[in-house]
């Protein structure tokens, strides 16, 4: 097995997605050495990075990897093994979580979780987060949480058509609000504004991605190194601490060594990781002394929706601009619903992957008529929601929706909203098990180390020297987007945690 001191660091990560790129950047500021492990390669600057049919139809940019089901069936999960990860892709709405979604919340359902921090803990880094990820947002939105700065940028315009629309919204009643985006509409800023940003690479790099805010400019200070190429198998840990990262580059066996390893390689992957660490001293894996690695598995319910205007034309460009947040604390019933926001505009093409026999002009006509929403609400930790692994230890994700009558709910009122906004086709399409972007959870944050896996700062209760900063430590899904909570959590880690007592 190879081993060399281009493959040993202060602090290993692994991943460079938003937990990995971000804490990584952090640990820059403080003059930490880092080594970040990457299994990806950069992704290409290219035509196809726009091109709809190459990114949906032939999924250039998406693993060969399937996952499997305890029924034996298979899918192709929502991963992006690129430097960045999944922020190479998505759709840069970096909105907070709300103060509320830090505290205990009842459904008719269940039980949603506190988290072991309050929001009051994560808003300065929040601010932080903002910053280095350029997110231009305002303060329209009157549900948004307290915040101690202003958004580093403005908010996106919103485009005529959406105006409209917003108009039509407020005559019922509601309140929608601009949504916080992170692109690079800066002054002088490279963003072209185009119609291809939710869900596709940025050839132009003015997506706020986590290669481009935080791990290029972390590597810049001379403090970080980046490895691509090697894909870690499981680590090897000796009493209570890590050793060694087994990995392989290229095929060949090779062994990282370092003071103190992060796992940031996405909630599924980073549980999948101490899993397979299994050893004689810890046979149900490592930090997994409560079982509870891989448990609790999240994705959000979500359902994209299409309203239908048969004889209006939408000719927006950038269609990603508000949301509507009305719902989010209670929809009427005194439980909480979630949120509806705007997605970037749905090419004919790229609703391919699902309309498969409808021919493409038709799915372009449709597509010219039609405003797109994510309905996004809460599902709610259930130990049996789990990944574990098959004999060969490829990843196994066992699920069932949670807290779905909220969801329904949401759904049929966001429905009936756009209906009599003018609207009176829409369409869904309900998120499933291969739709889990969002997926957190599998190895969740706590005070208690009995109901627990991570410390509040993302530390193993276990293994001193082990940390897992992506979304695998939240306790609660809430129901907004989760990038911007993960990198401010890995900024308030790499400021707050002592990393040479750690080591
Ligand atoms: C199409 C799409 C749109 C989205 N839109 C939004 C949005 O608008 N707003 C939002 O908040 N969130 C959005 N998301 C979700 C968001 O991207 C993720 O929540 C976030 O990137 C998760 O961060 P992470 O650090 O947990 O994992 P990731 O960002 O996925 O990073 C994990 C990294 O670890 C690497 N890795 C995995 N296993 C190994 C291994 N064994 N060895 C070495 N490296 C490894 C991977 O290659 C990857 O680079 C979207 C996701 C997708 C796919």
């Amino acid at each position: 097995m190879t081993e060399s001191t281009d493959l040993s660091a202060s602090v290993v990560i692994v991943g460079s997605g938003m937990g990995g790129g971000t804490l990584a950047w952090g640990l820059a500021q403080r003059g930490i050495d880092c080594l970040v492990v990457e299994r990806g390669y950069a992704l290409p600057r290219e035509p196809q990075n726009w091109d709809p049919r190459a990114v949906f139809v032939d999924r250039r940019y998406k693993p060969l990897e399937m996952w499997s089901t305890p029924d034996g069936g298979s899918f192709a999960p929502g991963v992006h093994y690129v430097v960045g990860g999944n922020t190479k892709v998505y759709g840069s709405s970096l909105p907070r979580l709300r103060e509320s979604d830090f505290l205990e919340r009842r459904f008719p359902s269940g039980v949603s979780p506190a988290w072991p921090f309050t929001y009051a803990d994560l808003e300065p880094y929040y601010c932080d987060a903002e910053d280095l990820y350029r997110v231009h947002g305002d303060e329209s939105d009157p549900f948004a949480p307290p915040r101690s700065r202003a958004y580093p940028y403005p908010a996106l315009a919103q485009e005529p058509y959406i105006d409209d629309l917003l108009e039509r919204l407020r005559a019922q009643g509601l309140h929608p609000g601009a949504t916080s985006m992170g692109v690079d509409l800066r002054e002088g800023g490279s963003c072209i504004r185009c119609g291809t940003c939710d869900g596709f690479p940025c050839q132009v790099w003015a997506k706020s991605d986590s290669e481009v805010c935080a791990l290029r400019p972390a590597i810049d200070t001379g403090h970080v190194r980046l490895v691509e190429g090697v894909t870690v198998r499981r680590l090897e840990s000796r009493g209570d601490r890590v050793i060694a990262l087994e990995a392989d580059r290229a095929g060949e066996p090779i062994r990282i060594t370092g003071g103190v390893f992060v796992l940031s390689a996405g909630a599924a992957n980073s549980a999948a990781l101490l899993l397979r660490s299994a050893s004689d001293e810890r046979p149900q894996g490592l930090a997994n002394a409560t079982g509870l690695v891989g448990r609790n598995y999240m994705v959000h319910n979500n359902t994209h929706i299409a309203a239908v205007a048969p004889f209006r034309m939408n000719d927006v460009v950038f269609q990603k601009t508000a949301a509507v947040n009305d719902f989010y604390e209670d929809l009427g019933d005194g439980y909480a619903g979630g949120t509806l926001q705007l997605i970037g505009k749905v090419q004919g093409s790229m609703m391919k992957t699902h309309a498969t026999t409808v021919p493409e002009f038709v799915l372009d006509r449709f597509a010219d008529r039609s405003v797109e929403w994510l309905v996004m609400s809460e599902d709610i930790p259930d130990p049996q929601n789990r990944i574990t692994l098959d004999a060969r230890g490829g990843i196994v994700v066992q699920w069932r929706r949670t807290n779905y009558d909220r969801h329904e709910k949401l759904l049929a009122t966001a429905k009936s909203i756009f209906r009599r906004a003018g609207y009176p086709a829409v369409f869904e399409q309900r998120f499933t098990i291969d739709m889990n972007s969002h997926m957190c959870g599998t190895a969740v944050g706590g005070s208690d180390r009995s109901t627990s896996v991570l410390d509040p700062w993302c530390r193993a209760h276990d293994v001193p020297n082990l940390f897992l900063v992506d979304s695998a430590f939240f306790p609660s899904s809430a129901a907004q987007n989760p990038a911007m909570t993960i990198a401010a959590q890995a900024l308030r880690v790499a400021a707050e945690v002592n990393w040479s007592a750690a080591a």
